[in-house]
């Protein structure tokens, strides 16, 4: 018995979301959100859920689907990340099920001034739903953590009441996660900020339960985007446990995981703090950094190790009239990028617990 026997391969999206989260509790497992940004890192890991025997998340940020459509397209009105998240989307879906790996469609942070992006998104989502019964993505994470609280939840409980319309699942995250993403710092927060209290989960429990189950927590246990040296802000997984063992005593719930809860800022985290956050109920991890970098390793060791034969389209060290298409051909060092990618996401799986889940 594995996830095949619960969710079918492709992307996932209403019910079978659920179900296949319910299945990451059930079996102590995590799956790994990646950030994608092109139709090469999509496919990189899709190969690499495939090789591991896994389900894959696949996610988007705002500057990661502006550059999906092209770095040349303006963004002013949002216009570039509505359109890049939506291509990314349609290609995922075009290629998921050939890679016989159940697929998460995600979208990342969005922060109250890019609300205009979330909203373009929810719109695809909608319309592909009057055609297919399903929205385009399987889920969509809002922000609004460096907000109000109050502002926060009630905004959040809005958005999530228009996605349970089409049956498309909604992160929200309450205190903040660290560090520096895409563009949004908080780097110089006060680092009580970065250690959510039970009872403000509880609130955002009490506030989203009544609309339904289909809503992850980001809560913030000392977590951080980017790897750092170590500094004053330690990660604390035990808070995890303590978010679910309050909401558990307020509902009176048998469950001793009655949240969903992601870990964001994955990158730099040791194995064990990885897997003591999955034993809490952790579902998603979101890998970013690490996942930059190993993408870069391949290329960057490549024209390293190549260089004599990338100089000139003529002539290289084997002889002066040696061409050197199959060295600069893209498909020969991006795909080096794209194999030190496919490793670095088995790893995470491996981490998560994910391997061979399928
Ligand atoms: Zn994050």
């Amino acid at each position: 018995m594995g996830i095949l026997d619960v969710v079918p391969a492709g992307v996932v999206t209403g019910k079978n979301l659920t179900k296949l989260y319910d299945y990451c509790q059930e079996h102590n497992f995590a799956i790994p959100a990646v950030n994608i940004t092109s139709s090469s890192t999509v496919n990189a890991c899709l190969e690499a859920a495939r090789d591991s025997n896994s389900p894959i998340i696949l996610q988007v940020s705002h500057g990661g689907s502006a550059y999906f459509a092209g770095k040349g397209v303006k963004n002013d009105k949002d216009q570039a990340s509505i359109i890049g998240a939506v291509a990314a989307a349609h290609h995922i879906r075009t290629v998921a099920s050939t890679y016989g790996v159940p697929v998460v469609i995600h979208s990342d942070h969005c922060a109250k001034k890019l609300l205009g992006w979330f909203d373009g998104m929810l719109d695809a989502d909608e319309a592909y739903f009057k055609i297919h019964g399903e929205p385009l993505f399987s889920s969509h994470m809002i922000d609004l953590s460096a907000d109000d609280k109050d502002y926060n939840i009630q905004t959040t409980a809005k958005y999530m009441a228009r996605m349970a319309k089409i049956n498309c699942l909604l992160e929200m995250e309450i205190g903040l996660t660290g560090g520096e993403e895409d563009g949004v710092n908080n780097e110089d927060v006060d680092n009580s900020a970065l250690y959510t209290q039970p009872e403000d989960v509880y609130d955002v429990y009490k506030a989203l339960s009544p609309i339904g189950n289909m809503f992850h927590i980001a809560a913030a246990f000392g977590n951080v985007h980017g790897v750092y040296k170590p500094g004053n802000v330690k990660l604390q997984p035990i808070l995890l446990k303590h978010f679910q063992e309050y909401v558990q005593k307020q509902i009176g719930s048998t469950s001793n995981k009655p949240l969903y809860l992601v870990f964001h800022g994955g990158s730099g985290s040791t194995k064990e703090e990885v897997k003591e956050a999955v034993s809490y109920g952790v579902v998603k991890m979101n890998i970013d950094t690490d996942t930059q970098f190993a993408y870069l390793a391949g290329v960057r060791d490549y024209v390293l190790n190549k260089s004599g034969y990338l100089k000139t389209q003529v002539g290289n060290p084997d002889g002066d009239d040696l061409p050197n298409k199959k060295y600069y051909d893209p498909r020969v060092w991006v795909r080096e990028g794209e194999k030190t990618l496919i490793a670095r996401v088995i790893e995470a799986n491996k981490d998560l617990g994910c391997i061979n889940t399928l």
